[in-house]
C-alpha cells in the first residue's frame, strides 16, 4: 500500500527536525511525502537556507503565512492547511514541535478525520504562559502516533492518562540527534564565520524566546549579564530577527557581537568550536550536549528535564547574578563522557519503520 504524508513544516527548528525523517522517508518505498511550508519562518538566513543545505525536499505548498499575531496566524494555517488537505486526501498529516504551525497542521487534520502524527510529542514545560506549551499539549491530545524523544515524555504523557487513550505513544529518540550526528560531519570549517573564530575562547549564545523578549525586565537583565561576561570572554549571538528588532527599538546598549543568524553546518561548528553555550533555544541546549559543551539556558524551567538532572545544563532565568556566577564555575570545565539521553541516532528510520507497520 502506498502510505501519503502531508507534512507541515515552518519554523527553523522544523526544518532542521524534518531533514532526518524525510531523508528517512525518501530511503524507503512506499511512502509519499507532500509538504507545505507555512511560511512562519521566511527570511531567507531563517527559512531557504536549511532547504539548501540540508537537502529538504522542496515545498509543494508555501503558504507565506507571517507576522501575525497568534490567533489570527494560526487562523489562517488552519483555513490554507483544510483546503490543501482536502485536495491532497493524505493517509496522514505529520508535525513537529510545538510552534503555531504545528498547532494548525493537527488541528486541520484531526477535523478532518487524518491522523496526525506527532514528532517530539510529550514534552511539557508545566508553563502555561509559553504559548509552545498550549501548542504542544493540543497537538498532542489529537495526534494518534506520537513519537516521543526521551523517557521523560513518555511519562509525562503516562501522567497524563495516555495510556487510556486511543493512540500510540514509542520513546524512539530524539531525531535533532540524528541531525546533529550527520550534518556535524559536512561542517565547512573555512566558511568566514567559522574562520574568524577559530582560535580565539568564546561563547556561542542565542536568544528568542517570547518570555525573554516580551519581557522588558528579562530582556534587558539577561543583556547586562551578557554585557559583564564579555568583559572577560568573546560572546558571539548569531541574533533571531525579532530580538534584533526588539533590541534596536529600545536601543538596548550592547558589549558583545550580534550577527546574522547563521546556517546550521555553520552553527554546528561554531558550537563545536566554542568553550560555552548560553541560550534561550530548546534545540540548542541539546545540540550543545551532543557536541559536548555545557549549557547555560536563560529560562526558569526547561523541557529538557535530564539535561539539568545530570549536570550537563544550568537553568539561569533571567538572573544576571546567577548568570556570572554559573559562567565562572563552568567556563573551563569540559563535558566528557555524557550519557545516551537521546536514542542512538536512529530516532528518524524508526518513526518511519513504525509508520508503516501501523498503517498496514
Ligand atoms: N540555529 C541555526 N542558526 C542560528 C541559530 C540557531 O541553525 O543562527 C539552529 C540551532 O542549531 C537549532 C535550531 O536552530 O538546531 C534551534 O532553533 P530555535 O532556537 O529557533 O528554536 P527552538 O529549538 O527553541 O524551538
Amino acid at each position: 500500500m502506498m502510505i501519503k504524508i502531508l507534512t507541515v513544516i515552518g519554523a527553523r527548528p522544523q526544518f532542521i527536525k524534518a531533514s532526518a525523517v524525510s531523508r528517512a522517508i525518501q530511503n524507503v518505498e512506499g511512502i509519499e511525502e507532500v509538504i507545505i511550508h507555512t511560511g512562519q519562518h521566511f527570511d531567507d538566513k531563517m527559512s531557504q537556507i536549511f532547504f539548501d543545505e540540508l537537502s529538504i525536499p522542496v515545498p509543494k505548498y508555501n503558504l507565506d503565512i507571517h507576522g501575525l499575531k497568534h490567533g489570527s496566524m494560526t487562523g489562517r494555517m488552519l483555513e490554507g492547511i483544510e483546503e490543501i488537505i482536502l485536495q491532497e486526501k493524505p493517509n496522514y498529516l505529520l508535525v513537529y514541535g510545538d510552534t503555531n504551525s504545528t498547532l494548525a497542521g493537527a488541528l486541520a487534520a484531526s477535523k478532518l478525520h487524518i491522523k496526525v502524527i506527532h514528532i517530539e510529542a510529550g514534552l511539557r514545560s508545566f508553563n502555561m504562559n509559553m504559548p509552545e506549551e498550549i501548542n504542544r499539549i493540543l497537538t498532542d491530545r489529537v495526534s494518534s502516533l506520537l513519537f516521543c524523544p526521551t523517557e521523560t515524555a513518555m511519562k509525562n504523557l503516562q501522567n497524563e492518562g495516555y495510556d487510556h487513550l486511543d493512540l500510540k505513544t514509542f520513546n524512539v529518540g530524539d531525531v535533532m540527534y540524528d541531525t546533529t550526528l550527520y550534518f556535524s560531519q559536512l561542517v565547512n570549517w573555512g566558511s568566514p564565520i567559522l574562520e574568524r573564530y577559530k582560535n580565539q575562547p568564546f561563547v556561542l549564545c542565542t536568544l528568542h524566546r517570547a518570555e525573554n523578549t516580551d519581557n522588558l525586565d528579562r530582556l534587558r537583565n539577561i543583556i547586562k549579564g551578557l554585557n559583564e561576561i564579555s568583559k572577560s570572554v568573546n560572546i558571539l549571538v548569531p541574533l533571531h530577527p525579532r530580538t534584533r528588532n526588539i533590541i534596536k527599538e529600545l536601543n538596548i546598549e550592547i558589549n558583545f557581537e550580534i550577527i546574522e543568524p547563521v546556517g546550521y553546518l555553520d552553527m554546528l561548528g561554531l558550537i563545536q568550536n566554542s568553550r560555552l553555550v548560553m541560550t534561550d533555544s530548546g534545540g540548542l541546549q541539546k545540540e550543545a550536549f551532543f557536541l559536548e559543551k555545557y549549557c547555560l539556558t536563560m529560562r526558569d524551567e526547561t523541557e529538557w528535564v535530564e539535561l539539568v538532572n545530570n549536570g550537563y545544563n544550568f537553568l539561569i532565568g533571567a538572573n544576571e547574578e546567577l548568570m556570572l556566577k554559573m559562567f565562572n564555575e563552568v567556563f573551563d570545565k569540559k563535558l566528557t563522557d555524557g550519557k545516551p539521553l537521546y536514542g542512538d541516532g536512529q530516532a528518524a528510520e524508526k518513526i518511519v519503520t513504525l509508520i508503516q507497520e501501523y498503517a498496514s
